[in-house]
């Protein structure tokens, strides 16, 4: 796939966002006294994949070992920048105002930073008149050009392995433990933002964090039941409340009556 693409700076992927942030940009974003909320997933893990599969692989290294009932599982957590409207940093005259610190997956937009997703420019904010011939090379048979783009979509993937046992200790010192079942959702929790700060500026520096005790919320019952099946804890979005935090499913609901008792509550 060969795709060409010039910024218009038109802005538009400046607006609505929940951007992926790396754990010392969130704290910037924090200082800075914007809002900064973690998407929460986990996979059921019960044994270790074969080493050529490169999909497991790439996900066990952004993701940290728990349990769920007795089920292992891993936890993917992405700290993310929120807002709705425009990006707080963003100028009138739809300029960055933070453009020299800008974070790491605004400098790599509308570029991939997932090795197993395709560029579909259709899914891009940008305007028809960005990706015309006329435009720099981005892509080469699928490969992006850009020696820049390139090594800051392996500085990204790289921080956010790094990030993981930090990830986890996180989750600890907030009493965070709800997790949606992988490709069905995220938890979406919003701690107390000082709280948040607090924890992430201690946590940066953290090689090891003890597995946890984790419940996958959902709002299907074939979920539940499927949890239920390997002794994991499935919590019904019917009853499961967290005032901290919401369920952000793909499916619509389809009610969950049987539940597990949840593992620990939020401290
Ligand atoms: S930090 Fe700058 S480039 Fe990134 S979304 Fe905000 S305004 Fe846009
Ligand atoms: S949406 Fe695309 S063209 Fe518009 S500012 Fe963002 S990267 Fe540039």
């Amino acid at each position: 796939m060969d795709i060409n693409f010039n910024c218009t700076m038109c802005g538009k992927c400046c607006h609505n966002l929940r951007l992926p942030l790396t754990v010392s940009e969130s704290i910037a974003w924090l200082r800075r006294g914007d809002k900064v909320q973690l998407f929460v997933e986990a996979i059921p893990w019960p044994e270790e994949p074969p080493p050529d599969n490169l999909v497991a692989a790439h996900k066990r290294r952004r993701s940290f070992p728990a349990t769920s009932g007795s089920l292992p599982i891993r936890v993917v957590v992405v700290i993310v920048a929120a807002f709705d409207g425009p990006c707080p940093n963003l100028l009138d005259d739809m300029r960055c105002g933070a453009y020299e610190s800008r974070p790491l997956v605004c400098r790599i937009y509308p570029a991939e930073i997932n090795p197993f997703i395709s560029m579909d420019v259709g899914q891009k904010a940008c305007p028809p008149e960005a990706w015309t011939d006329a435009g720099p090379p981005l892509l080469r048979e699928g490969k992006i050009v850009d020696s820049q783009i390139a090594a800051l979509i392996t500085e990204s993937r790289n921080t956010d392995a790094a990030e993981v046992e930090a990830k986890s200790a996180l989750c600890q010192a907030l009493g965070i433990n709800s997790a949606a079942l992988s490709n069905e959702g995220f938890v979406v929790h919003t701690p107390d933002q000082a709280s948040l700060q607090k924890a992430l500026e201690s946590v940066r520096l953290v090689t090891a964090a003890a597995p946890s005790s984790w419940g996958f919320v959902s709002n299907r019952q074939a979920t539940a039941n499927a949890l239920h099946s390997v002794d994991a804890v499935a919590l019904s979005t019917s009853t499961w409340e967290d005032k901290a935090a919401e369920f952000l499913g793909f499916f619509p609901d389809d009610v969950v009556v049987k539940t597990s008792p949840s593992p620990e509550t939020r401290s």
